[in-house]
Order: C-alpha cells, then structure tokens, then sequence
C-alpha cells in the first residue's frame, strides 16, 4: 500500500506543478493574446517613429468572419494628443487597442503610424513604440524588481526604482520585508488592483514609448486611490500620444477628440463641450455619470 501511495503522493505533486505552470503559460497567452497568424512581412523595416502620429483608415475587423465587429472605424490622433473612445460595453473600445498593437490584423482599410501601414513593418519595432496600461495587469510570478523591469529588460536597479517612486509604488514596495525581491503575483505577495496599476505605470514609465494606450479599469478602485492613478496618468502622457479607452468620462474632458463607439461604429465624435451641446448619446452618458457620482 505504502509502495502505491508513494508514487501516487508524487504524481499528485507532479500534476500540481505541471498544472500550476500550464495555468501560468496560459496567462502570458492571455497577456500577449498572440494569435499565430500576425508575421512580419518578409524584409519588413522597423518602424521609423517621429511624433508617433496615429491614423485609423476606415478600418473593418472580425475576430471570427461570421461576426463582423468593427464597421469602417476612422480617426487620427495627431502627434503629442489624446483621444479617448467611449461607449457601452461590448462596442468594441479593447478591440482598437488590440489592433493598434498588432494583435490581430484587420480585414480591410489600415492602421499607420507616421504614415507607415503597421502590418509593412517589424512587429518588435511596432511594439517596442507603444506602453499599454491594461485594465487588469497580470503580474509574472516573479520579484516586483523583475515585473517593473519588464518595460525594459536590462534596466538597472536605480532605473527601476526611478520608476516605482514616479508611480508612487516604491513606498509600498520598500515597506515589504524583501523590497525589490518580493514575488508577487499568484504565488507571492498579492496586490490590490491600484498597486497592480501602479507596476503596469512603473513598467511603462520604464519603456517611455512615444504611443500610450490607457485601457482604464471598470473594476471600481476607492475614488482617492482612483484620482491618484489618474493623475499619474496624465503626466506619463505628457507629450506623447495617446489612446484612452475610457469608462470615467472625467478622463476624456481634455481629449483632443472623444469618439462614441456604438456596435462597431463611431456614431458621435468631437471635444467634450461640444457633444454636450450636441445633447446626444455623450451628453446622456455624462448625465448619467454626474448622477451616479
Ligand atoms: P468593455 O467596455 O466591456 O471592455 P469593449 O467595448 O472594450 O467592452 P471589446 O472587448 O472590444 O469591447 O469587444 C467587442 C466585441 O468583440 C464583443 O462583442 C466581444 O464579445 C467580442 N470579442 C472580444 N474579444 C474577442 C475574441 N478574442 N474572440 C471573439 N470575440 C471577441
């Protein structure tokens, strides 16, 4: 009996372990949502940035051909600018972020960046241009030093706390017995959803990449902790360019455009005082909010 339960005792371990990193492996697919039909172009160059101007051309997108998402989606965001997208769950914000990443190609019309189509160029280069700050930022199973140094592999220590203290996370992390070398993540210390933001800031900060793309949390922070995240925010954007996929309409107030995405379609578009005049669907999302605050 003896002889049988040891071995069981040992595939049971085994299968933990192996399902424990099978569970990881699964979360960096997530994470990097890399489906394996993107390639390069044979010979493609690297994308040669200047402001990091954005043009979406009339885009269409499907993730599976029978259900079409994205109906001819137009906007520029010019060099240094914000533009923020609203509208209703579902309608397809996450879906321009994706695409802008290179995640999934479009059907038809294109996506450039200082006028260079982004299927024509490296996708390392693509990427290595533009920070993305997720709604849910899954951490590796790894020390906050490794997670924050993510942004930019080879980053030095001090670089890396640099980073931590302009996201307001050093505090907290020089508060945990093993600082810098604390895991966190699934198996280490776990972390609130603003400490969470706050690496995914450090991280980006760390990058500095011309193009930002803000995918704001619908997971409630506490409204102290979400006015403080915010603020870091902006200044991260600062001079550069940047698309907010937004669900606080507070952020969009300064947007050089806000676009309205209604089931894959822009159905109302300008500057915030505008479409309030306009009395539309913004205007009636904007009550709403101010009521509910
Ligand atoms: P939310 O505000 O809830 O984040 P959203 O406007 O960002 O929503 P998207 O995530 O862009 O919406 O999704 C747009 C549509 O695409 C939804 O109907 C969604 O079900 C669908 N969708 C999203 N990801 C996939 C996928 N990987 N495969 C198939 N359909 C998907």
């Amino acid at each position: 009996m003896i002889q049988l339960y040891i071995p069981l005792n040992f595939l049971g371990v085994l299968y933990r372990e192996i399902k424990q990193s099978l569970t990881d492996i699964e979360k960096m697919f997530r994470l990097l949502d890399r489906p394996q039909e993107v390639d390069d172009a044979p010979g493609a160059p690297a994308l040669q940035v200047q402001g990091a101007a954005v043009v979406f051309d009339n885009v269409h997108f499907a993730y599976d051909a029978e259900r079409p998402i994205l109906h001819g989606v137009s906007f520029e965001i010019p060099a240094g600018r914000k533009v923020a997208v609203v509208g209703p769950s579902g309608s397809g914000k996450s879906t321009l972020a994706r695409l802008l990443y290179r995640f999934y190609d479009i059907g038809s019309g294109s996506i450039r960046i200082d006028g260079q189509d982004i299927r024509q160029v490296t996708q390392d280069s693509l990427r290595r241009s533009i920070g993305i700050v997720p709604q849910d930022t899954v951490l590796f199973n790894d020390t906050v030093a490794y997670n924050i140094a993510y942004g930019r592999p080879g980053a030095s220590q001090a670089e890396v706390e640099a980073a931590a203290r302009a996201a307001h996370i050093h505090d907290f992390i020089a508060s945990t017995p093993k600082g810098y070398d604390t895991v966190v993540g699934e198996r280490g210390l776990k972390l609130s959803g603003g400490e969470k933001q706050r690496v995914a800031i450090a991280r980006t900060l760390l990058k500095n990449p011309p193009l930002l793309i803000f995918d704001e949390a619908t997971s409630a922070l506490d409204s102290t902790n979400e006015r403080a995240i915010q603020a870091e925010l902006e200044a991260v954007g600062q001079n550069k360019t940047v698309l907010v996929i937004a669900h606080r309409l507070s952020t969009v107030v300064d947007a050089h455009e806000i676009l309205v995405l209604e089931q894959g379609r822009v159905i109302e578009r300008g500057r915030h005082d505008a479409l309030l005049a306009q009395g539309g669907r913004y205007a009636s999302m904007w009550k709403l909010q101010q009521s509910a605050d």
